[in-house]
């Protein structure tokens, strides 16, 4: 068993590590347990071009090793590793992976959150290469193209209606008829002319792994059973997210969808424990927003070790 830290940080992607950063600069030797998807989304991604100081874009996965290795040249501790549980009860609190147990006496939550997908061997092929999850993130790149939106709820409509600024045409792909999406996000898709319907149709393949890049989608009708091939040169995947809490449940106060609910800053409802990045935002998501909310949970963490009891200050 390690001695006591005086911050964990579970997870490793944008929060996570600023996080890292902004407590390794106030020389409280954070450890950072980075999970199995270390670095978090962006590894997922290819060219970023909306991370401030980056005026010709940055690889998001040369992103997150620059990120990394500012942290740890100001003291943080990266170890490879999955916490399997965590208990926020215990003071300090008690963090375990595989291997080890750590205690600490603050913890920051950044786990993040996960973009559904659709299951595709193509789609994690040509993720980043065409596949996206993220159309704020990536839909300045397909101007004067076709692309495809994948999802019938409020995320889709959004995602397909703010892609209509670049695309030449935007076809919608719901599995079913009627659309989740609430009436005035369907009224505003509708009502589109650029946004084209395949309803009661799922994404059989995205072609071509072969390329490295799509080129089209294959729909197959619900109903009819029919494949029909659209050309496209991107998807986008809005089917929702997972926010990655389930070490968590039960543990800290959690919104209906399982985001961890932040107030004043990044505290949660257990004192010494804070939360930053998309594993606490259903809305912005976006990297930039994920590294300021880690600031404020370091920022939020010094301070609760400044005024912790005595008792626990000395453990
Ligand atoms: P969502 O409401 O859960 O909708 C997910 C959509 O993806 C559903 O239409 C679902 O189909 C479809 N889907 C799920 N799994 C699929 C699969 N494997 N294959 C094909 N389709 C699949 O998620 P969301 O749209 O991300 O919205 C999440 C929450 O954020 C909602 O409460 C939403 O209102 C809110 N939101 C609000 C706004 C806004 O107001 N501006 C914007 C974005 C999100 P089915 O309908 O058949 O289940």
């Amino acid at each position: 068993m390690s001695s006591t830290r005086n911050i964990a940080i579970i997870g490793s992607g944008p929060a996570g590590l600023t996080a890292a950063l902004y407590s390794a600069r106030a020389n409280l030797n954070p450890l950072v347990i980075e999970g199995i998807e270390a670095g978090g989304q962006l590894m997922l991604t290819t060219m970023v071009e909306n991370y401030p100081g980056y005026r010709d874009g940055i690889m998001g996965p040369h992103l997150m090793a620059e990120m990394r290795a500012q942290s740890e040249k100001f003291g943080a501790a990266i170890i490879q590793g999955n916490v399997t549980s965590v208990d926020l009860c215990a003071k300090p609190f008690v963090i375990k992976t595989a291997e080890e147990e750590f205690h600490a006496k603050a913890v920051i939550i950044a786990t993040g959150a996960s973009a559904r997908l659709l299951g595709l061997p193509s789609e994690r092929t040509l993720m980043g290469h065409g596949v996206s999850t993220c159309a704020t993130c990536d839909g300045y790149f397909f101007r004067g193209q076709d692309i495809g939106v994948v999802g019938g709820g409020d995320s889709a409509m959004e995602e397909a209606i703010f892609l209509t600024r670049f695309a030449t045409k935007v076809t919608l792909v719901h599995r079913r008829e009627a659309l989740r999406a609430s009436k005035i996000m369907q009224d505003k898709a509708r009502a589109n002319p650029k946004i084209v319907w395949a309803l009661n149709s799922e994404v059989d393949e995205i072609k071509d792994s072969g390329r490295g890049e799509v080129t089209s989608m294959v729909l197959r009708h619900n109903k009819t059973g029919v494949l029909t091939e659209v050309p496209v040169s991107g998807v986008f995947v809005a089917i929702g997210h997972t926010p990655n809490t389930s070490l968590f449940r039960g543990q800290i106060e959690m919104d209906a969808n399982g985001y961890i609910v932040t107030h004043d800053g990044a505290k949660t409802s257990v004192a010494g424990v804070f939360a930053c990045g998309d594993v606490q935002d259903h809305i912005y998501r976006q990297a930039i927003t994920a590294a300021g909310t880690g600031c404020m949970a370091a920022i939020d963490a010094e301070h609760f070790l400044e005024n912790i009891p005595e008792h626990l200050a000395t453990v």
